[in-house]
């Protein structure tokens, strides 16, 4: 019987694997203080900071009760001090709710703070030896190179199905090892272009190597560029309140906002669509500009003011379950960012 994938990687990191100091322990504190210096860090740069940080704080406890500016002054030089300070926020809790002693279920590890699902697979499988995946971009690409996913691997669902595969792939007896061992897969021979297939242990069992299109594997769907909409954005006001009513549409859906359109910014032909969906408004003036932007879209907003001729019935109101509201009442609605610089002008308005 041919051995299984699993097997055929061991056998390589068994023969490639460099010995470092994190490898040589099963401290779960240990290991993760290593995976938090290793994001972002070179291994070499990486090994001096580590000992120095054991030395001083060796254990849970010993961080816990750090003063702040001794473990920062241990991490000078690595940069991203949050990483230390989440370390520090994450070894309280540990003392605090676990009596100090390091959780060893992967969903207590991922409730940690600072502790996210790459982390808490990592700390699970190399420490507790649990088979949960330890899934990082480079893995991604591993994987998806090896189970040959082809979709877009910045979806959700696609990258679901990695962890899944990946999982499913874990040997019972290694998982730590196993999941270090995809690490330096994609660390070294999967690199993102031209990979050393020839050398790879995986070669006659992966898919993409077989099909000859690893090397437009993953596939990362290029991001469309957001479209700019010109929108006006109108401040309907009677006395001292002025109109506002939830979008019905798919962005911001539920919000509150003022009357607005994307289909035109000229004032006569937005008086023209105020008169068509019921509003009897003459316009008063511009008031400015804002732009807003969103991930697929780009609001360039003109701030029209408009006041109502005849204030919009009882029915009205009801079906659009729109409001006339006064500065106070403006103030304490939560609207979106988007139109913040409208309801700016709005108050002002409002308040004279
Ligand atoms: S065979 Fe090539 S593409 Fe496949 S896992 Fe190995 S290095 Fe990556």
């Amino acid at each position: 019987m041919s051995e299984k994938p699993s097997a055929l990687l061991l056998k390589w990191y068994d023969t490639v694997k460099r010995d470092l100091p994190w490898r040589r322990t099963k401290n779960p504190y240990h290991i993760w203080l290593s995976e938090i210096m290793l994001q972002q860090t070179r291994v070499e740069t990486v090994k001096g900071y580590y000992a120095r940080f054991l030395e001083r704080c060796p254990t849970v406890e010993a961080l816990a009760s750090a003063p702040e500016e001794t473990v920062l002054k241990l991490w000078e030089g690595l940069g991203y001090y949050s990483r230390a300070r989440n370390l520090q926020k994450a070894v309280r809790t540990i003392v605090e709710d676990h009596g100090g002693v390091f959780p060893s279920d992967y969903d207590s590890i991922l409730k940690l703070p600072g502790i996210g699902p790459y982390t808490a697979g990592a700390i699970a499988s190399i420490a507790f030896g649990i088979p949960v995946p330890a899934v990082d971009g480079n893995v991604y690409r591993v994987a998806s190179r090896f189970f040959g996913i082809r979709e877009d691997v910045g979806i959700p669902a696609v990258q679901k199905q990695i962890r899944q595969l990946v999982q499913e792939s874990i040997p019972a007896d290694r998982p730590g090892d196993y999941n270090q061992a995809l690490m330096e897969l994609g660390a070294t021979l999967c690199s993102p272009q031209r990979p050393d297939c020839e050398s790879c242990p995986w070669a006659a069992r992966c898919n993409a190597c077989q099909e000859g299109d690893q090397d437009s594997l993953p596939i990362h769907e290029k991001k469309q560029a957001p479209k700019t909409m010109d929108v006006a954005v109108c401040l309907l006001t009677d006395e001292n309140r002025v109109l506002v009513l939830p979008r019905k549409e798919r962005m911001l859906k539920g919000l509150f906002v003022f009357w607005l359109t994307e289909e035109e910014t000229a004032p006569a032909n937005v008086q023209q669509l105020l008169a068509e969906d019921g509003l009897n408004c003459s316009f008063v003036g511009h008031l400015g500009n804002a732009k807003h932007v969103f991930t697929h879209r780009v609001w360039q907003m003109e701030i029209l003011h408009f006041s109502l001729n005849h204030l919009p019935g009882e029915e009205w109101l009801q079906t659009h379950q729109a409001r006339l509201v006064t500065a106070e009442e403006l103030a304490q609605l939560p609207l979106p960012t988007a139109i913040k610089a409208a309801r700016e002008k709005a108050m002002k308005l409002l308040r004279g």
